[in-house]
């Protein structure tokens, strides 16, 4: 299990080893087509930051010789915002006094179909609180049942399973499963998830092997810019990434470094990341991991979003909601975030052609399952 091997892995150790990568260092890794944890260090360290020209070409030729010139769409549905954890920067806090919704087959039909009406999207990512009382296992199982006819791909943002739940669920159509550690910083993380099992440090990271033992098609990491050291977070992700490909290998990858947005809780960023230096992670993943997938949600701005999908990116988000019946069920309700691209999925896809890209709106057939 990852919680193992992470402990071969000082936070602070790893911290001041990034900090001390020098020029030469950055120069080095860019002289290399695979590229060691060390390499990783050297371009997400300052001392890369000078750097970010050349890092961009070698990013974008990266991407393009992997995924041409393509950026997959998604949206996500919100199913229920009931939660029983208390993670400190979420409007859904199960301490915060908002509505709590935990949305009926028959609404997230309705919200299936309000979608279809937003463009043709056929990658759907299902996104719950994590409250397992009343939307367990069964209540993914329906949902997803609900939503195959209208998508091709199903991929959901829940509460860490048990690896036979996985399996049970990839029966029901479930392709793939993203979840954020958030941070890595083991000492740290119960100042943010202080009750529930999330606050269960452990069961959280080692989620990621459960799937892949389940043969889960494929698996997004994420942790959440804003809490912790944020070069040390996704380096972190970087050394898990590689533990997972190299334990299950047949599994695709995508990665996500959202920077934190408002949310009911008010909580402020320990850390802030520029644009700059969230361009920097991008390019630097891309230029360690050719393959994995980097997602870029309506948390970042429209402008970076569209300039970055030719530069590194590959999948982005287009017309989200973040409250659950968001689209038409329950269209006042309290959103998890408020994202910051508000822009339509039309308006995004333009966007992304005039850029020169080509969107995808599908690239999985149920048939595959
Ligand atoms: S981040 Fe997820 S688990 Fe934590 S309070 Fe929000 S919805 Fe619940």
């Amino acid at each position: 299990m990852f919680s193992e091997e992470l402990q071969n892995y000082d936070w602070e150790a790893t911290t001041a080893a990034i900090l001390s990568k020098k020029p030469s260092d950055v120069e080095n890794a860019l002289g290399k087509e695979r590229l060691s944890t060390d390499d990783f260090m050297a371009l997400i360290s300052p001392a890369a930051a000078a750097y970010i020209e050349p890092m961009a070409n070698l990013s974008r030729k990266y991407t393009q010789e992997r995924f041409g010139k393509t950026v997959s769409m998604y949206i996500p549905m919100y199913i229920t915002n009931s939660c029983t954890n208390s993670c400190v920067y979420c409007g859904f806090n199960r301490h915060n006094r908002i509505a709590r919704v935990v949305l009926t087959p028959e609404q997230i039909e309705d919200e299936c179909r309000a979608i279809r009406k937003l463009g043709p999207f056929e990658n759907l990512l299902l996104v719950t609180g994590e409250n397992p009382a009343v939307a367990g296992v069964d209540y993914l199982e329906k949902a997803l049942q609900v939503c195959r006819p209208y998508f091709n791909n199903l991929t959901i943002e829940v509460m860490p399973l048990a690896s036979e739940d996985y399996a049970r669920l990839t029966k029901s159509g479930l392709n793939g499963v993203v979840c954020f550690q958030e941070t890595y910083n083991r000492k740290n993380y119960k100042l943010y998830h202080p009750a529930g099992m999330k606050s269960k440090f452990e069961w959280r990271v080692d989620g990621f092997d459960r799937m892949g033992q389940a043969g889960v098609h494929k698996i997004g990491l994420g942790v959440l810019i804003g809490l912790e050291d944020w070069r040390t977070d996704i380096t972190m992700m970087a050394i898990h990434l590689q533990y997972l490909r190299r334990h299950y290998w047949k599994t695709r990858y995508s990665v996500n470094f959202p920077r934190m947005r408002p949310s009911e809780g008010h909580f402020q960023p320990n850390v802030i990341m520029s644009d700059r230096e969230l361009a920097q992670a991008i390019f630097a993943f891309r230029i360690f991991d050719h393959d994995a997938d980097i997602s870029v949600s309506t948390r970042e701005a429209a402008d970076f979003r569209t300039h970055i999908a030719t530069l590194g990116a590959t999948s982005i988000s287009a017309g989200s909601k973040t409250d659950p019946g968001g689209y038409c069920t329950y269209p006042q309700s309290l959103e998890q975030f408020a994202v910051s691209d508000e822009r339509t999925p039309a308006e995004v896809a333009a966007d992304i052609r005039k850029a020169g890209y080509e969107v995808v709106w599908k690239d999985w057939d149920k048939i595959f399952d």
